[in-house]
């Protein structure tokens, strides 16, 4: 049986977004990252290895399909903590996006050449069921804001499928920015390639306006 998939939060405090890949996507972010590539990930709240919200491949499938039908998402964006570590629950949920014209894209710490010389159960898998990789850790020493979907520019847009074209996909002008998603608790998400300075600097003002906890 396919292990559940543990996941940062609960599907719907996850945004849809033109900032984590082509076209409109849903960014779901798993629970768990052992890298720890830097001191300022952008996702601390989602490293700790540890179970937070599990849930079918089937039950998070259901409520991706209920957001193409009423959203038009084009497709999901697997990200982190570490997707490569819950690989088979992925690549399940990978196989049902794709059958059902999803496109995926997916993050990971490790690098691609790792991936392919040290597979572990699923990795394989998940690579078949992904049309872009970003590979690689975010290292702080290549940091740069002129990249697509990336941070720093050792990671590298790896385009696995047919579906995107390379090159029209770079000369797309940059889009920058971030998403915020206040949840109902008044608690917030930033997600996006940001600047962190700024953004944490918005959520203070924000903060001070008592617009979010
Ligand atoms: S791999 Fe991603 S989630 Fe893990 S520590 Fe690095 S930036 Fe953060």
């Amino acid at each position: 049986m396919t292990p559940l998939l543990n996941l940062g939060d609960h599907p719907e405090n996850f945004a849809v977004s033109t900032l984590n890949g082509p076209s409109l996507r849903y960014v779901l972010f798993v629970q768990g990252c052992a890298h720890r590539c830097t001191l300022d990930c952008l996702n601390p709240e989602y490293l700790a290895v540890k179970n937070k919200v599990l849930l079918s491949c089937a039950e998070v499938f259901d409520y991706i399909a209920k957001l193409q039908a009423e959203r038009g998402i084009k497709g999901v964006t697997f990200l982190g903590g570490e997707p490569f570590e819950q690989a088979e629950a992925l690549a399940e949920l990978g196989a049902l996006l794709q059958h059902n014209a999803l496109s995926v894209m997916t993050y990971t710490g490790f690098t691609y050449e790792y991936i392919q010389q040290k597979p572990r159960p699923g990795w394989r898998e998940l690579l078949a069921v992904t049309d872009i990789l970003v590979d690689g850790p975010f290292l702080p020493k290549y940091a740069s804001d002129m990249l697509h979907w990336r941070g720093s520019s050792n990671q590298r847009l790896i385009f696995l499928s047919e579906r995107y074209n390379a090159d029209e996909i770079y000369a797309q002008p940059l889009e920058k920015g971030f998403n915020l998603l206040v949840r109902p608790d008044g608690t917030v998400k930033l997600s996006g390639m940001q600047n962190k300075a700024q953004a944490q600097k918005m959520l203070d003002a924000l903060r001070q306006e008592g617009l979010i906890r």
